[in-house]
């Protein structure tokens, strides 16, 4: 029986590194009916709509989507459609795995998973101009909405992943010094579910600004990581950083009803078209994928691959410090598979 997967090309570097996972997946013997659909401005031009109701459609029902890259405007324009998805399938916990495959970089033993809280916060899309005299974008305000539900339930979340992987800490990052109610809300939750793990996962608080300062100084110390929408989006893209960059930077986006896997990458568009994006996140989310489906070993052959590849690095690309173009990147996994 072939596993029904939603697969979304995406924009910018969107189709060069889906076409290069597909084949991985292909090659590594997997048996997915892949149905292709359209989101973001491929979807515009092709239909004039971003997100179209056969791409929701085709969500719905396989309940399991691999995404490239989406492109948003900035600032006018549709609103993201990633967001869009996430709000939909109530896709309420991203999970961002990162860890050093290559040593000798600048940092070394780095691991860490951090959930993102990922439907509520700044991100929930509540937000207007307010006029002063003739001006109409005189001021602007954004609401950030933190629920205890929705707080709890991705918490919750943090912790099993953690029992279930064998994780040993989570630290949950806010900013309830400052934001006393909707940070403390979140913070509060955290420590009254914290009890219920207590002597299987270890629990820690950090304020966000000294987090940054410490995943620099010392990453190792952190094991998982949990919190809001925006904090966790900021701290995906600075731990992806200790680790090579966002060629290698995974995420997935967790619902009841459905998931998203993808890189944590945009579309590239300084690179777009020239087949020399890295595909290894995109690769490494499909791993995760995999995963969430039940082919864990699959998962384990492909990821392993990859490492090699990297690891070694006569076959990579230039984000990595080579000349391989996607394909070639690829085909060194592909060749590695065994
Ligand atoms: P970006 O991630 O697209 O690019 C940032 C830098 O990283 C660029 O120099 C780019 O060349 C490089 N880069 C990114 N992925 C790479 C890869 N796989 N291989 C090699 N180099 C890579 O971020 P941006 O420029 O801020 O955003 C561009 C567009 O992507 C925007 O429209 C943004 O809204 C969108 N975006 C989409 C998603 C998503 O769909 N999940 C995420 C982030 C940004």
């Amino acid at each position: 029986m072939s596993i029904p997967v939603t697969l979304i090309p995406g924009d910018g570097i969107g189709p060069e590194i889906t076409d290069a996972t597909v084949r991985i997946l292909e090659r590594a013997g997997v048996d997915i009916a892949w149905d292709r659909q359209l989101a973001g401005m491929a979807a515009v031009a092709a239909h004039g709509d971003p997100i179209p109701a056969a791409t929701l459609d085709s969500i719905a029902r396989t309940r399991v989507a691999l995404k490239g890259p989406l492109e948003t405007p900035v600032g006018g324009g549709y609103r993201s459609v990633n967001v869009a998805l996430r709000m939909r399938f109530d896709l309420y916990a991203n999970v961002r795995p990162a860890y050093t495959i290559r040593p000798g970089g600048r940092f070394e033993h780095v691991d860490i998973v951090l959930v993102r809280e990922n439907t509520e916060g700044l991100y929930s899309g509540v937000e207007h101009y307010i006029k002063i005299g003739n001006d109409d974008h005189a001021a602007a305000e954004s609401a950030a909405i933190i629920t205890r539900a929705g707080s709890e339930r991705v918490i919750r979340f943090a912790f099993d992943y953690a029992v279930k992987h064998g994780r040993k800490k989570l630290t949950l990052v806010h900013k309830a010094n400052i934001l006393k109610l909707s940070q403390g809300l979140f913070l509060e939750t955290g420590r009254r579910i914290a009890k219920e793990y207590a002597g299987r996962v270890a629990f820690e608080e950090r304020i966000i600004d000294a987090m940054a300062m410490q995943l620099i100084l010392k990453p190792e110390a952190f094991d998982m990581i949990v919190t809001t929408n925006m904090f966790g989006d900021i701290l995906s893209d600075e731990i992806a950083g200790l680790v090579g960059g966002l060629g290698l930077a995974p995420g997935a986006n967790i619902g009841e009803g459905a998931s998203i896997f993808e890189a944590v990458h945009g579309t590239a568009p300084d690179i777009a078209g020239q087949g020399i994006a890295n595909p290894g996140a995109l690769i490494l989310a499909a791993c995760m994928m995999l995963e969430h489906l039940g082919h864990e070993a699959c998962a384990r052959r492909i990821r392993h691959a990859l490492e090699a590849v990297v690891r070694e690095g006569k076959t990579v690309t230039r984000d990595l410090g080579g000349t391989a173009t996607t394909h070639e990147l690829a085909d060194a996994v592909i060749a590695r598979l065994g």
